[in-house]
């Protein structure tokens, strides 16, 4: 089966400064990938390589079979993109915006005005045709830019920090919006997010680093490859407990997630932690890893 995307040994510089460090990712059509990492990272830059709006230094980047070097034009078919920043031009109504758009794309009037019912319709933004972008709210218009980058049916879908800005209830709408596109149109969707909780929905995560992948897997496959990092207790006084064991010379902290000991092998240490503590022990479980510690291990070093 055709990728949706294979970016091989990407490697991006501005200026002789290095943003993505040889990096390679592949996705299956209908597949939801999140590029997690902070700030500076190369996320951007990647995802710009791979809708051709930088080119790359050396790789190769192919969007449904078409290298981008070779055929940029037939890559740029297949995606639909929707930027960072906000590229709606806001004095224009909503469907002015579409048509537009949909002339920059070549589709023919007819069938653009049938898309654009559609992705009105689709995207609940049908009675908000004839609004100026301006009169809409933040989240309606990140929908209008998600809603116009699937005007030309691309296969891929690339969202460079879709919610940036969006209060909770309209990001949980716009994820809600996303699978939707993937479970019934088989799109693939690639977003950037340095939210872990977002990198959470995804089928494929990739974490980036200083322009490196330094780890890659579904989210499930990622929080298995780290053992258990720690001891999880409940005690009639936690406090008491937590000065106890420290000063047993265990790593003790209380956490929002409740009485943590870290070691190695946590499994074993549970006998020996338990006779730290005079006060009674009600449960004693291993922490399982988070993707916040899948994170943290792989970003902090
Ligand atoms: P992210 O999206 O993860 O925040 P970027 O891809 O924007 O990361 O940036 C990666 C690195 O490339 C950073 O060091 C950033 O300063 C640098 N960078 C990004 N865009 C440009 C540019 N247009 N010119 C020069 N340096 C850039």
């Amino acid at each position: 089966m055709t990728p949706a995307f294979d970016v091989s040994d990407l490697v991006v510089t501005y200026g002789g400064r290095t943003a993505v460090d040889g990096v390679s990712l592949a996705a299956r059509p209908g597949e939801i990938v999140a590029l997690l990492g902070p700030n500076g990272a190369g996320k951007s830059t990647l995802l710009k390589a791979l809708s051709t709006a930088v080119p790359p230094d050396s790789g190769r980047i192919e969007v449904f079979g078409h290298d981008t070097a070779v055929d940029p034009v037939a890559a740029r078919r297949r995606i639909g993109m929707v930027f960072q920043e906000q590229t709606l031009d806001p004095d224009l109504p909503v469907e002015r915006n579409l048509w537009f758009h949909a002339r920059l794309f070549g589709l023919p009037r007819a069938q653009a005005r049938a898309r654009i019912d559609d992705v009105l319709h689709q995207f609940d933004l049908a009675d908000r045709r004839a609004d100026p972008v301006e009169q809409l709210s933040g989240g309606l218009a990140r929908r209008l830019e998600i809603a116009r980058a699937l005007l030309h049916r691309p296969g891929l879908v690339i969202l460079d920090e879709p919610t940036t800005g969006l209060d909770p209830d309209v990001r949980r709408a716009l994820w809600a919006d996303l699978r939707r596109l993937r479970d019934e149109e088989r799109v693939t969707v690639l977003y950037a997010t340095h939210y872990l909780a977002e990198a959470e929905l995804a089928d494929q995560v990739a974490i980036i680093h200083n322009g490196l992948l330094v780890r890659g897997g579904s989210p499930a496959v990622l929080k298995a490859e780290l053992a258990a990092t720690a001891l999880r207790l409940s005690t009639a006084d936690d406090v008491v407990a937590e000065g106890e064991l420290i000063r047993a010379g265990f790593d003790a902290s209380s956490t929002t997630d409740g009485l943590l000991v870290r070691c190695a092998q946590p499994e074993r240490r549970i006998a020996e932690v338990v006779r730290a503590v005079t006060v009674p022990v009600t449960e004693v479980a291993l922490r399982e890893p988070s993707l916040d510690d899948v994170y943290f291990a792989t970003t902090e070093s």
